[in-house]
């Protein structure tokens, strides 16, 4: 099968592999249907993640259909459309017990898939604890819709629960991207009294304003003018950082009310400073990443109920033959690009 495969910083190439074979009792082999390309695969192809191991097929937002079960998984069976959720994690651990699905303790808990073990830019992926790791598609629901749900999705659904938005709260949103607009979706999930996102790209802009026209749209340069002017006291009640830019950290606490919660979703490419000093009598609340993926079920519910639509996001499609242009459109930002579906039997 082919499989696209890190071979080396700055290298990946579609290669021969050979088909994965089940390897414990709660593993299952996925025919991927639909993948995606996400910024951490760009981070992994840049050399920016240590941990990903050269030869591993990366990938780690797709769809497809359960192809075999080993006998210990119960919650799918062959045949089944679902969801791959990013994080393996094996549901009995301390962490797991807790709903920090990202910190669990199995060797392989975590961001596994496309980083450390083969992931789904690829015709088959294995996927070890099937039973946490899958979640069955509804039938009114399609490939399209439900691309994003084990990992973008799910970080914005994650990053709004954990903001504890109230109706009466001004969200402050910094950055438009693709992650962006999956906060800001499951933000408007919450209805808070405003929502404003902070955006530089032009382009990015104009999608926000042409689909979503009820919420507010600023640049990062007039963006503590224009909060403090468009919030009930001095400036947002929650801020959420999505954009990992070199500055918009710093944007964030500035932009913050006392007494704020900001939530870090972004993963910055450098260390950023905390200085005390500065903020010393606002008394902030900070939440950092990363997502805690494990409320894909929930997810599909409200995708099947029509309260979440990602679709817009897929502005390209290509078969895994050409997915080398792929990444090369989607790294450039070329042609208003926010996300490219890979169809991955092709
Ligand atoms: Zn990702
Ligand atoms: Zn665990």
């Amino acid at each position: 099968m082919r499989a696209y495969t890190y071979i080396e910083r700055g290298k990946f190439e579609l290669l021969d592999k050979p088909k994965p074979e089940l390897e414990d009792p709660r593993d299952a082999i996925v025919r991927v249907t639909l993948g995606s390309i996400c910024t951490s695969d760009l981070h992994i192809k840049h050399g920016s993640v240590p941990r990903a191991v050269p030869g591993v097929t990366v990938g780690h937002e797709m769809v497809g259909i359960v192809e075999r079960v080993g006998p210990a998984v119960t919650s799918t069976k062959p045949g089944d459309r679902v969801t791959v959720n990013v994080e393996t994690f094996c549901g009995e651990c301390f962490f797991c017990k807790r709903g920090y699905v990202n910190n669990c303790a199995d060797p392989v808990g975590g961001w596994a898939l496309g980083c450390r073990i083969d992931g789904g830019q690829a015709e088959y992926m294995r996927v070890p604890h099937a039973d946490q790791g899958l979640n069955r598609i509804p039938d009114t629901v399609g490939d399209e819709q439900a691309l994003f749900v084990g990992d973008i999705l799910a970080t914005g659904f994650w990053a709004a629960r954990i903001s504890e938005i109230a109706e009466e709260d001004t969200v402050l949103i910094i950055g438009a991207g693709p992650t962006g607009i999956c906060t800001l979706l499951c933000v408007m999930l919450r209805h808070p009294k405003r929502i404003i996102v902070c955006e530089k790209s032009p382009e990015r802009i104009r999608f926000v304003q042409e689909h979503y026209p009820e919420v507010l749209v600023c640049g990062p340069e007039e963006c503590r003018h224009f909060v403090s002017r468009h919030s009930d006291h001095g400036g947002a009640d929650r801020v959420l950082e999505v954009a990992g830019a070199d500055d918009t950290f710093r944007l964030a606490w500035e932009c913050a009310r006392p007494h704020a919660v900001v939530t870090v979703v972004a993963l910055y490419d450098r260390p950023q400073t905390l200085p005390l000093p500065d903020m010393y009598g606002k008394n902030l609340t900070f939440k950092t990443g990363g997502v805690d993926g494990c409320d894909c079920a929930e997810i599909l519910r409200l995708i099947e109920q029509g309260r979440i639509d990602t679709v817009p996001l897929i502005t390209h499609r290509f078969p895994l033959s050409r997915i080398d242009e792929a990444y090369r459109l989607f790294e450039n930002r070329q042609d208003g690009v926010i996300k490219v579906a890979i169809e991955c039997g092709k």
